[in-house]
């Protein structure tokens, strides 16, 4: 929970502070004049500093000026409590440096509103610069793969990585429906690396950006070589990022790809985590119902993993629903699995979406997804990832 801070010289105020921040399950420290309360600030690292505007020795506006100067404080979101309601009053403290101000007597609703509100502001504002903090304190492997990223995406252009794709097999059929592309790395100086790697520091140098447009771009490409190979009907999945997602033009970059490539729209499904959709559900619904609308089709990944959203689900726009892998191992023989995958499988087929299962790697596995109609499956019982050549070799053997 957030760690509060409240600098108060009358105990009673204070208590009443403590007692009503503490039922709500804040952490607190308390000081009771503004000496105490700058040492605390500083070796504490409160997330919210409330603090009385009208104290002896140093008062709030010594205590907000000198917290501001130092580099470890001066970002902490600081309200001011007051009895005075003067419009100079208020004025003086934003002009200083403070985030809200609050004038006593208060109720608890009007202390715990500028409280969330201030914490809210300062976790977007947290989540925006900390990229540039982890990069900071990234260790010497780490700053060498961002370094050897860097440069194989700039310097390289790409020549280091290639995709692979897994079959997407049907279930009752046996034959090959999709397959899911997936990215890999050969760096000459670290050898193999996986996304899973890599792509968080992807995301947080911005260099998944043209990552995610490069993969885009290939699998497209490689869609239309291989109908010209004579494989029809192969729909490949592709990863998002949740940045890539975001990005104003991604939905051009897609349409774009898919018509220079000659391509149907639905021969491309974008994959999606559930994680991705909730960030922003409004925005990821009305970017997914356009994609849709489009003919592009959207699976939701690594489903159950997540927030479980099941009640979201009807509301998205989908066509698939992929299980996530943990689900699957070992399904046949473990009753808790089998009773969730089950009613995954089944609310999908009610919410007229298809089933993918992921990981699967054993004949009873495959076995349990037979019986209860799944639709499709990935893993590698069939086959692992494959690069582009091999799996068309694969595929017509
Ligand atoms: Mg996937």
């Amino acid at each position: 929970m957030p760690k509060i801070l409240i600098i108060e010289d009358e105990e009673a105020v204070r208590e009443n502070i403590l007692d009503l921040l503490e039922a709500e399950d804040f952490e607190t420290i308390a000081a009771a004049n503004g000496r105490i309360g700058i040492h605390l600030a500083i070796s504490e690292v409160p997330d919210l500093i409330l603090c009385d505007m009208m104290m002896p020795e140093i008062d709030g506006y010594g205590v907000l000026t000198t917290l501001r100067q130092e580099a470890s404080t001066a970002t902490i979101p600081f309200i001011f409590l007051t009895a005075k309601s003067a419009k100079s009053d208020f004025r003086q403290g934003m002009d200083m440096g403070a985030d809200d101000y609050i004038t006593k007597p208060f109720t608890r609703s009007e202390l715990l509103s500028a409280i969330m509100n201030r914490l809210e502001k300062y976790a977007t504002l947290k989540r925006y610069l900390s990229p540039q903090t982890v990069i900071k304190s990234l260790s010497p492997k780490m700053q060498l793969l961002e370094i050897s990223l860097h440069r194989a995406i700039k310097q390289y252009n790409f020549q280091e990585f290639e995709i692979y794709y897994q079959p997407i097999v049907d279930i009752a059929s046996g034959k090959i429906v999709g397959a899911e592309s997936l990215l890999r790395w050969q760096s000459p100086e670290l050898g193999m690396i996986y996304p899973t790697e890599f792509i968080p520091l992807a995301e947080s140098t911005g260099l998944i950006i043209p990552i995610g447009k490069w993969v885009l771009k290939r699998v497209c490409k490689q869609i239309k070589s291989w109908r010209n190979a004579g494989i029809n009907s192969l729909m490949v999945a592709v990863n998002l990022s949740v940045i890539e997602f975001n990005q104003p033009d991604f939905i051009h970059n897609v349409v774009n790809f898919i018509s220079v490539n000659n391509l149907e729209p639905d021969d491309l499904e974008l994959e999606l985590t559930e994680s991705m959709i909730m960030q922003d559900v409004n925005s990821a619904i009305a970017t997914m119902s356009k994609l849709q609308s489009l003919g592009v089709k959207i699976a939701i990944d690594d489903f159950g993993t997540g927030y479980s959203s099941l009640i979201y689900l009807k509301n998205l726009p989908i066509n698939t629903l992929k299980i996530d892998r943990y689900f699957i191992h070992n399904v046949a023989n473990d009753s808790q699995k089998s009773a969730i995958a089950k009613a995954l499988i089944q609310m999908a087929h009610n919410l007229n979406l298809d089933v993918v299962a992921e990981g699967v790697e054993t004949e009873a596995e495959l076995g349990f997804l037979r019986q209860h109609k799944c639709n499709s499956m990935q893993g590698f019982l069939f086959s692992r990832p494959l690069p582009a050549a091999e799996f068309e070799k694969f595929f017509f053997h």
